[in-house]
């Protein structure tokens, strides 16, 4: 099956036959890895090969924290305000989709809890309520920052909406000087080079590019993880992570096994710059048979934001799409429908999506665009 979902996402084969060769009996010690003890060395070790090979792969400095939370990239988007503004500050949210929409909606709640604020410093919303769209993420000129705020959050793809920042040139994050950047790259995570020095924070559901849903991994300044908040409960303190290597109480072992499983696969695939070119030809091929049938397909978005991890687009009518994912689905290729809050068709290209999938889903669109 070509499995090419938002999320859960499809794994690379090899880190799951891996998995399967050492279910019921991992490291030779006769039992399966959730059967071993967080704090025995058979875990450990894995445990510290994950975070060792995430410090690799993408060049975190000694200056940030790797932290292994649980509950989801929607539990941060609680977590993060509750440990970093402090009672009289505000948090500025600069959205471009709807997860940056729940983001700060979570936001306001926790931190009208602590005695500080959140508010939207910059949105690209086009429209109210249901109806509202967003297709690209701001110009640079577009977001300005109060310097006394607490921190800048930003989506760095929006994953329903397929609208993503460019590092650079193209619509690159925000530079807000002083105020840490903080990025929800869930769907974007691990899949291209970026500089880990630059954001005071970023995190990501692993449940894309990095292993199973559930866990998320947070890379954080030490300098942030200091000046957290120390009245609200330990557990969402991230602090308790960064001072016990993420082993404070029992983590999703599994999970973090299969992450350094598939942290192992993308290494030896050559790392991120090897997973960028061959994401970036995957998108571009796409992007170009959306427009060798403009009359037929159609990208809502911008090119300058156009996402290479979540291709979105439109056929002419809901019946239309509603066969192009029947027919797809016949040929194996799954996972195609966009988001139900937005409809449409979305091709998720993240790591484990090989290319020839796309190659396949391309010659079924040139095909399915004739016959229609
Ligand atoms: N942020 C982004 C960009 C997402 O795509 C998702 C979900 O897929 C989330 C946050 C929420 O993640 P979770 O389901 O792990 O809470």
């Amino acid at each position: 099956v070509k499995n090419f979902n938002a999320g859960p996402a499809a794994l690379p084969l090899p880190a799951l036959e891996r998995a399967r060769d050492e279910l019921v009996d991992f490291a030779s010690s006769g039992m399966s890895v959730m059967e071993h003890s967080h704090r025995g060395k058979e875990y450990e070790k894995v445990h510290d090969e994950a975070i060792a090979l995430l410090r690799e792969l993408l060049g975190v400095p000694d200056s940030h924290e790797v932290l292994f939370v649980q509950g989801g990239a929607s539990q941060l988007f609680a977590q993060i305000p509750m440990n970093l503004v402090e009672k009289g500050r505000t948090a500025e949210y600069v959205v471009s989709g709807a997860w940056g929409e729940k983001a700060f909606s979570e936001a306001k709640v926790a931190t009208a809890m602590l005695g500080g604020a959140a508010r939207v410093s910059c949105s690209t919303g086009v429209g109210e309520g249901k109806e509202k769209s967003y297709t690209r993420v701001p110009r640079p000129a577009e977001v300005k920052v109060d310097p006394e705020s607490a921190y800048v959050h930003v989506t760095s793809n929006e994953t329903i909406h397929g609208v993503q920042y460019e590092v650079d040139p193209g619509r690159p994050f925000p530079a807000p000087g002083a105020v840490p950047l903080i990025a929800d790259m869930s769907s974007d995570f691990l899949w291209r080079r970026f500089d880990p020095a630059r954001f005071g924070l970023v995190y990501a559901g692993a449940q894309k590019n990095i292993g199973p849903s559930g866990v998320v991994v947070v890379i954080v300044s030490k300098e942030l993880v200091a000046r957290g908040r120390k009245d609200i409960p330990k557990i969402f303190q991230l602090r308790t992570p960064a001072e016990n290597r993420s082993l404070y109480n029992t983590p999703p072992t599994f999970g973090i096994y299969m992450i350094r499983n598939v942290l192992a696969w993308l290494k030896g695939q050559g790392g991120l710059g090897a997973m960028e070119q061959r994401n970036r030809l995957k998108a571009q091929k796409l992007y170009a048979a959306i427009d060798q049938h403009a009359s037929f397909y159609r990208s809502p978005v911008e090119r300058e934001s156009r996402s290479v991890m979540n291709v979105v687009f439109r056929l002419p009518s809901e019946q239309d799409e509603e066969r192009f994912v029947a027919e797809a689905k016949k040929r194996g290729m799954v996972g195609l429908k966009g988001h139900r809050s937005v409809g449409g068709i979305r091709v998720s290209t993240y790591n484990a999506v090989e290319p020839a999938w796309v190659d396949e889903l391309i010659a079924f669109m040139g095909e399915f665009a004739r016959g229609a």
